[in-house]
């Protein structure tokens, strides 16, 4: 990846080189597009993420993917269990991606390993990349200019990929609908004695999911959500402790437990952006919403946004029109917003059913489980779209370039 600096000219500037940013602009580039990363270097990231088999197809047919293969474990099976304790529960459910004719659902890896593979597969397409953050955006009618240390970078078009606190977002005058859980999660990697079979395993609790996730060999991931409080407790306890507590609340079904250093608190919260882009910025990834890790739907969105906005531009300017104009940026906005809203929903009333300690609500989530279980179409049918929405399949989720 060369590093540039000074004043620089792009079709478009892409801002951000976390996975949502760095796919955006290796898309963009591969299409022939002349892009530019204004982007630090990433900061250690000790998250995972399960990339949904359309994702992995993205990732494949921008040739990202062989060097995450090694890296990632597939997710063949999900089961689901009900661990609380309550007076009507829902019967233990388990997916298998064979059933749909798939080998996995999707794939989990170490988000380090993924923002690693992305980078040398950006360098390899000569993608030029200015390593420090941008300081401030602002747009005209002609273009948008960024300014960061050093240098600034004028466009047609910026896509903000900068994360949660977008400093895009802002300079475009967006504002957001936030709404926060009273939860935590705490992440964090494990080796276990028992084989995982390449199978997530997600325990459903009073205070909310407690997931592992393959990792390659005899290792997972953990997403525990919390209270706060006592999220924060056990966050700050010897690795002896925490591996026997996180052995007992799996029930064992890994064996024996080793946590590994690295423990990751993430405050759960849904945040929105009113509009996806405005004034010649367009928002990829955390940037335009945050969903809690739940169901693995965050980067999976994020990267549908990538793929759908680096096609809406080579569309548009292989017709020879302004990328950054007002109705292209509706356009994407109209493209974004249904898979966004309808996952967004999703998770909240899985979330809150579990939250919620209210009788009726219990049976309606062990009601549905049960039908879910019971009734093979609906069940083939739910997985179909969790691995590929109908909604939203730009071309890079179904193997063609840009
Ligand atoms: C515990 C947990 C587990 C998760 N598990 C999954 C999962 O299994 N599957 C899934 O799909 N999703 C998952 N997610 C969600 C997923 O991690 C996020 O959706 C994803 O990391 C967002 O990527 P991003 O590129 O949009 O943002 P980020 O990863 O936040 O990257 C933003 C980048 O922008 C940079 N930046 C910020 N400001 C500037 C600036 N001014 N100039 C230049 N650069 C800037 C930052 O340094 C950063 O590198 C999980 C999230 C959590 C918290």
């Amino acid at each position: 990846m060369s590093s540039v600096a000074e004043n620089i000219t792009a079709e478009v500037a892409v801002v951000g080189g976390g996975p949502a940013g760095l796919v955006s602009a290796i898309a963009l580039k591969a299409a022939g597009i002349n892009a530019v990363l204004i982007a630090p270097q990433a900061e250690n990231d000790q998250r995972t993420t399960a990339l949904l088999a359309s994702s992995v197809t993205a990732l494949a047919t921008l040739g990202c993917w062989e060097a995450c293969r090694p890296r990632a474990a597939p997710l063949a099976s999900l089961r689901i269990v009900d661990d609380t304790r309550r007076l009507l529960r829902a019967p233990e459910v388990a997916f298998t991606a064979a059933e749909i004719g798939l080998d996995a659902f999707g794939y989990n890896i170490e988000n380090r390993h993924l923002i690693a593979a992305l980078t040398a597969r950006a360098a390899e397409l000569r993608l030029p990349r200015i390593e420090s953050a941008a300081r401030a955006a602002s747009s005209d009618a002609s273009g948008v200019t960024i300014n960061f240390t050093g240098g600034m970078a004028r466009a047609l078009l910026a896509i903000g990929a900068d994360g949660q606190r977008s400093l895009c977002r802002a300079a475009a005058g967006i504002g957001t609908r936030r709404n926060a859980y009273p939860q935590t999660a705490l992440t964090l990697n494990l080796a276990h004695t028992r084989s995982h079979h390449d199978t997530a395993t997600e325990f459903h609790t009073e205070n909310g999911p407690f997931t592992l996730v393959p990792l390659p060999g005899r290792r997972s991931s953990l997403v525990c959500v919390l209270d706060p409080t006592r999220a924060e407790t056990l966050a700050a306890i010897s690795d002896a402790e925490l591996s026997a507590e996180v052995e007992r609340r799996s029930h064992s079904v890994l064996g024996k437990i080793g946590v590994e250093p690295g423990r990751g608190l993430f405050p759960l919260a849904v945040e929105t952006a009113d509009a996806f882009a405005r004034s010649r910025i367009a928002l990829v990834g955390e940037a335009a919403h945050v969903v809690p890790p739940i169901g693995a739907q965050g980067l999976n969105l994020g990267l549908r946004d990538a793929a759908t906005l680096a096609e809406l531009i080579a569309d548009v300017r292989g017709q020879n029109l302004d990328i950054g104009s007002p109705g292209v940026l509706a356009r994407y906005d109209a493209a974004r917003r249904a898979d966004a809203t309808s996952r967004r929903i999703a998770i909240d009333l899985l979330n809150r059913s579990l939250l919620m300690d209210f009788l009726p609500v219990h049976g309606v989530r062990g009601l549905s489980l049960y039908l879910v279980d019971r009734i093979g179409p609906l069940r083939r049918a739910l997985m179909r779209e969790g691995v590929n929405p109908a909604a939203s399949q730009p071309r890079l989720m179904r193997g063609e370039m840009v």
